[in-house]
C-alpha cells in the first residue's frame, strides 16, 4: 500500500478515550493530520457520565491528579483543554470517611484536622498516625513527570527530579514494601485499621495509598466541576477546533502491517485507511487481542495477563440512586459495615456510598445522586461472564435491591425517598470499552513486584504508538493523558521536529 500525502504526515488514532483524544490534540499541536476513530456514539471511553431519570451519572473523576497550577501534569491537561484556566473545582472537604461500630473517622483534605481527630479516636496509635501524617506530606511532592518519557531522561532531568521530590525515597522506605493490609494491621484501633483498607484495593502497595491521599491534601486531585463528561467534552471541542476529525460510532477491526510497518486501519465495516503512523489506544488486550494479534505481545506483557496474582486487576459493581437531599444527611464517600450478602461471589460486609451533593446540576431540584461502588477481581468478572443474558439481567437486578437494602439499614432515613437509577458491572466496561475482563485502571502495584511499565511502543512493528493507561501501573487518568502526549513526543522526534510543541 501507497504511504500518504509527502507533506502533511498523518496519523490514525485508535480509540477515543482521555489517552486518544490527547494525542489528537499534541499530534494537531504538532502539525500532523489526525484522524481519530472511536467504537462509540461518544468519546471519553472510562472518562465517562450518562443520564438516568433526569439524574446524571458520573462515571470516573474522585480526584484528578494534576489540577495544582504550576506542575508539569496540570499544564498538560490545561493543553489538552481538560482544566482551563479558570475551571471551577468541586467543593469537597475530605478523601473519605469510614464508619466503624460507632467511630466514625475522616481522612480530611485539611491532613492536621485528619491528625488531630485520628489522635483523639485512638490516642494508642499515636506513633503511627504521626508516622502516617509524616509521610502523606513527605508524598506532596511527588509530581509526576509530564515534560518527556522517563526513558527519554537525561542526568540532568534525573537530578532535577530527584532535588524536587527529595523526601519520596523516605515514602518509599516506610511503605513501598509493605501492602494496604499490612499497614493497616500496624493500627491498634479497629476503626482505623478498617479505614486503610477501605480506598483502594487491600493488596496495593501501601504508598500508592499515601501517594493518592497526599494528592488530595496538597490540592493537587481536585474534582473538575461538571465531572467526567464535561472533561471530555471540553478536550473534543479542543481538538476539533484544532482540525482534528473524530469518527465515533466507527469500531476498528485491525491495523494493518505490512513488511513489519503499521500502514492504516481496517474498520468493521470493512474502510481501509492509511496513515503514516498508527496509535492504539484502546485497552491493550484489544490491540493485542484482536487489532494486531498475540504474537506481537513480548514477555513482559505476557506475563503480566498471565499472572493475575501478582499483577490483579480489578473492575466494580455499581449502582446509583435518587435521592431527597432533606433526609440525607451525609457528605462525600462514606465506608460502612453492612450485612453480608454476595455480588459476583464475593462476600461483601462493608460498602462504600458517595454523595453528589457537591453537583447540584446532577439531580433535579431538591434530589442528589447516591453510588455505590463494590470491588470486583478477575474471578468476579469470570462469573458474570458465564451468566445467561437472562441470569446476568436477574442477578443484576438482585445485586442493586441488595445494595439499596444495605443503605436503608445504614440511613433509615431514605425510607420513601430512594429511587433506584442503574446498575453496572464489569461485563458493562467489557462492552463499552472493550476493557479486558472489565478493568478500569492497569495492573495493581503489589508489593515486593515491579511495578509495571512499558514505553508504549511494540516490538516488532515500526511506526504503530501505544498510548493508553495500560503502559504504566496503576493506569487512571494522569497515566493516560501523558500516554497521548508521549506517543506523540515519540514521533515528533523520530521525525527531527521541534519539541515545543510536545
Ligand atoms: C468507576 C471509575 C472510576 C475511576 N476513577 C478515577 C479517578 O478518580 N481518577 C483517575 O485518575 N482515574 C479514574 N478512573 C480510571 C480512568 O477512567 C481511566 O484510567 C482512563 O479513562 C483510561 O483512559 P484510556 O484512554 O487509557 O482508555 P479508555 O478510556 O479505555 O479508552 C479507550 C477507547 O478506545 C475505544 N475502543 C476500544 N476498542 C476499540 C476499537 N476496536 N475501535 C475503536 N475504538 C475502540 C473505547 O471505546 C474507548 O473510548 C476511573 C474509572 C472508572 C471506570
Amino acid at each position: 500500500m501507497k504511504a500518504m500525502s509527502e507533506s502533511k504526515k498523518k496519523i490514525i488514532v485508535v480509540g477515543g478515550g482521555i489517552a486518544g483524544l490527547t494525542a489528537g490534540i499534541y499530534g494537531r499541536q504538532a502539525g500532523y493530520e489526525v484522524d481519530i476513530y472511536e467504537k462509540n456514539p461518544i468519546a471519553g471511553g472510562q472518562c465517562m457520565g450518562w443520564n438516568r431519570k433526569g439524574c446524571h451519572i458520573d462515571n470516573c473523576i474522585h480526584w484528578l491528579t494534576g489540577t495544582k497550577k504550576g506542575t508539569s501534569l496540570r499544564r498538560v491537561w490545561e493543553t489538552v483543554g481538560a482544566l482551563e484556566e479558570h475551571t471551577e473545582f468541586a467543593d469537597c472537604d475530605s478523601f473519605y470517611t469510614g464508619i466503624t461500630g460507632n467511630s466514625c473517622v475522616t481522612l480530611w483534605k485539611d491532613l492536621e484536622r485528619t491528625e488531630s481527630e485520628l489522635l483523639k479516636l485512638s490516642p494508642e496509635d499515636e506513633t503511627e498516625i504521626k508516622k502516617f501524617v509524616e509521610h502523606v506530606k513527605y508524598a506532596e511532592e511527588c509530581d509526576m513527570p509530564a515534560e518527556k518519557p522517563m526513558d527519554a531522561f537525561g542526568i540532568s532531568d534525573y537530578i532535577h527530579m530527584g532535588a524536587s521530590m527529595a523526601n519520596m525515597p523516605k515514602v518509599m522506605k516506610e511503605y513501598g514494601s509493605i501492602d494496604l493490609q499490612e499497614m493497616a494491621g500496624r493500627f491498634k484501633h479497629p476503626a482505623l485499621k478498617a479505614l486503610f483498607t477501605d480506598y483502594l484495593p487491600k493488596e496495593y502497595v501501601a504508598s500508592s495509598f499515601l501517594v493518592s491521599y497526599a494528592t488530595i491534601t496538597s490540592g493537587n486531585g481536585e474534582i473538575p466541576k461538571g465531572g467526567s463528561l464535561a472533561m471530555v467534552n471540553r478536550m473534543v471541542k479542543r481538538f476539533e477546533s484544532l482540525g482534528g476529525k473524530l469518527y465515533c460510532n466507527t469500531p476498528v477491526l485491525r491495523i494493518l502491517i505490512e513488511n513489519k510497518k503499521a500502514v492504516g486501519i481496517e474498520t468493521t465495516d470493512k474502510k481501509v485507511m492509511l496513515a503514516d503512523y498508527i496509535i492504539s489506544s484502546v485497552d491493550t488486550m484489544e490491540m493485542f487481542g484482536k487489532l494486531i494479534g498475540k504474537k506481537y505481545m513480548d514477555a513482559k506483557w505476557q506475563s503480566c495477563y498471565k499472572d493475575m496474582d501478582k499483577y490483579p486487576l480489578f473492575s466494580g459493581v455499581q449502582a446509583a440512586f435518587m435521592v431527597d437531599q432533606e433526609v440525607y444527611d451525609e457528605k462525600g464517600t462514606i465506608f460502612f459495615d453492612c450485612p453480608s450478602f454476595k455480588i459476583g461471589e464475593r462476600k461483601v460486609d462493608r460498602i462504600s456510598v458517595k454523595g453528589y451533593e457537591y453537583e447540584p446540576e446532577f439531580a433535579p431540584k431538591g434530589k442528589i445522586v447516591l453510588q455505590v461502588n463494590i470491588p470486583q477481581f478477575d474471578k468476579e468478572y469470570l462469573y458474570w461472564k458465564g451468566l445467561t443474558k437472562e441470569q446476568y439481567k436477574k442477578l443484576k437486578e438482585e445485586a442493586a435491591a441488595a445494595i439499596k437494602e444495605r443503605l436503608l439499614i445504614q440511613f433509615p432515613k431514605l425510607q420513601g425517598h430512594i429511587e433506584f437509577l442503574d446498575c453496572w458491572t464489569p461485563i458493562t466496561y467489557e462492552r463499552y470499552c472493550n476493557a479486558y475482563h472489565g478493568a478500569y485502571m492497569s495492573f495493581i502495584t503489589r508489593k515486593g513486584v515491579k511495578s509495571f511499565r512499558v514505553k508504549g511502543i511494540v516490538k516488532g512493528i515500526k511506526n504503530l504508538y501505544i498510548a493508553s493507561q495500560w503502559i504504566m501501573a496503576p493506569g487512571g487518568l494522569p497515566v493516560a493523558v501523558t500516554a497521548g502526549k508521549f506517543a506523540i513526543w515519540r514521533i515528533a522526534r523520530k521525525d527531527k521536529k521541534s519539541l515545543s510543541m510536545v
